[in-house]
């Protein structure tokens, strides 16, 4: 099953790099579009799994009102943390009395951050009156045909949703968070995009407005690791160590409750020394599960680096004129290429459409690195449908004169095989007459391990998987694991 939005089959409205072509759709056209598309990751993104009988958030609400069972091995004989009325957390249903039921476990925190005040009415009168079409599907919902914001996408008690662009207005929604630029994450953003003011932080906004002609009125940047405070409530993005631009996006609520939604992140050690997360109390973790199960014990992106780099060099000294290709999806695994880069001192061939995004990036150190021909450099970036043996052949004939090999890595998670397990130097190639092509298990989402280990820092009050999401018998075994996990140390 694919669930990783880097071995999803290119898209007709995306380029062979997986960027989104910029051909200009109709509105109308593009609403069908996102009705045909298909859910890669989340595949319970029907209009059925809204708050329905035998939906995910249904047998959530059946299986979580108690939420002492992630701490406690025995809850009849613990103090149980009940919610009153779920549905009055998840936003589906205003509150409508004391907050004697609500989620809160900690006092509001008195501290003073430097805080970042963004003006959102300000900014939304100002959209207001120059967005004259702001809201404009007030059918939205009532037709059946649309699909329906999952809950695990809105955080509750806030009127922000995460990474929830493909359902168009969501009620009682008026900030929308991207966490990364991630197809699966931006879906349904586009040049025609009016339903509020969109949050990521600047390297994502670039992007959004470069390659999706989001209309730069309804893109709000967010600097990393600056407090911002949007409708009352205290919001700090943070390196997610995925792709460019990824966040970690930490909410703190006017009563006190913490909110961390991860989007798309791999769990390092570093992020256990930010104070936010290292001194206050997280009582929802919406978490990446992406590889939460115990077979994906993939080893460190460093240690893939230097297997990549040595076998490079090994190839190179055997044969000097073989030509180095990285596969790649959209943006993510620079650090591949940056590897070799600086290890052989070469530069870095990319097509136009690649090197404008990782140009928009504005990393001196990649831009410095870009080149325009592929003779100036045995160093190449491919889309990594192009690394089949046939297909690099041909790549190699246009090179002819100086080349008469090719090694080509193809950096993703999905390459990981059990047997190999996190013993690199287990890989073997696909060859190919001069063609020789390696997997490697380079990931840019967290291992079991490290997924693990996140949480039992964390601790967390509830855990909300957000990935592989769409099967009953996933989502008890994760919640099995998360309960382990807590009941440890
Ligand atoms: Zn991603």
């Amino acid at each position: 099953m694919l669930t990783d939005e880097e071995d999803r089959s290119i898209d007709d409205d995306m380029d062979e790099n997986g960027f989104p072509s910029l051909q200009l759709v109709s509105e109308e056209e593009e609403e069908e579009e996102e009705e045909e598309e298909t859910s890669v990751r989340n595949g319970n993104e029907d209009p059925s799994v809204g708050v329905s009988q035998g939906s995910f958030a249904s047998n959530f609400y059946r299986s979580g009102t108690d939420w002492s069972c992630l701490l406690e091995s025995n809850p009849q004989k613990s103090k149980r943390l009940k919610q009153a009325d779920l549905f009055q957390v998840w936003g589906f249903k205003k509150a409508t009395g004391t907050s004697s039921g609500s989620m809160v476990s900690s006092s509001p925190s008195k501290e003073k951050n430097k805080m970042q005040s963004v003006s959102l009415e300000r900014f939304n009168d100002r959209m207001n009156s120059k967005v004259p079409s702001f809201g404009k599907r007030k059918n939205w919902g009532g037709d059946n045909r649309r699909r329906i914001c999952p809950f695990y996408k809105k955080i509750p008690g806030t009127p922000f949703t995460i990474d929830a662009f493909r359902y168009g207005l969501v009620e009682g929604c008026s900030a929308y968070f991207l966490s990364h630029f991630h197809h699966d994450h931006y879906s349904g953003l586009s040049k025609g995009w009016s339903h509020g003011p969109i949050y990521c932080t600047p390297l994502t906004a670039r992007l959004v407005k470069m390659s999706l002609l989001v209309n730069p009125l309804f893109i709000c940047p967010l600097e990393l690791e600056t407090e911002h405070v949007i409708k009352g409530i205290k919001v700090t993005m943070l390196d997610a160590n995925h792709c460019p631009g990824a966040a970690l996006i930490h909410f703190r609520l006017e009563d006190g409750r913490c909110y961390l939604h991860t989007g798309d992140f791999r769990a390092c050690r570093p992020m256990q020394l930010h104070p936010l997360l290292a001194n206050h109390q997280i009582n929802v973790l919406y978490l990446d599960t992406t590889y939460c199960n115990p077979k994906y014990r993939f080893p460190s992106k460093e240690d893939v680096l230097e297997f990549v780099v040595m076998m490079t060099k090994k190839s190179i000294t055997k044969q000097p004129k073989t030509l180095i290709v990285v596969g790649a999806y959209s943006i993510g695994k620079e650090s591949v290429y940056l590897a070799i880069s600086k290890a052989l001192g070469v530069k870095i061939y990319a097509n136009s459409s690649r090197r404008r995004i990782l140009l928009s990036f504005g990393w001196p150190e990649l831009s410095a690195k870009l080149c325009s021909r592929g003779q100036e450099t045995p160093l190449h970036i491919l889309p990594m449908s192009s690394l089949r043996p046939e297909t690099l052949e041909q790549y190699l004939l246009t090179y002819m004169h100086q080349y008469t090999a090719v090694l080509a890595f193809r950096p993703t998670g999905w390459t990981y095989s059990e047997v190999t397990g996190n013993q690199l130097n287990l890989i073997r190639p696909r060859l190919s007459g001069n063609i020789t092509i390696y997997g490697v298990p380079y990931s840019e989402h967290s291992s079991f391990l490290e997924l693990r280990e996140f949480v039992q820092f964390l601790r967390p009050n509830k855990i909300i998987p957000t990935v592989n999401v769409g099967n009953a018998a996933h989502r008890d075994q994760m919640q099995s694991y998360f309960q382990e996990w807590l009941k440890e140390q």
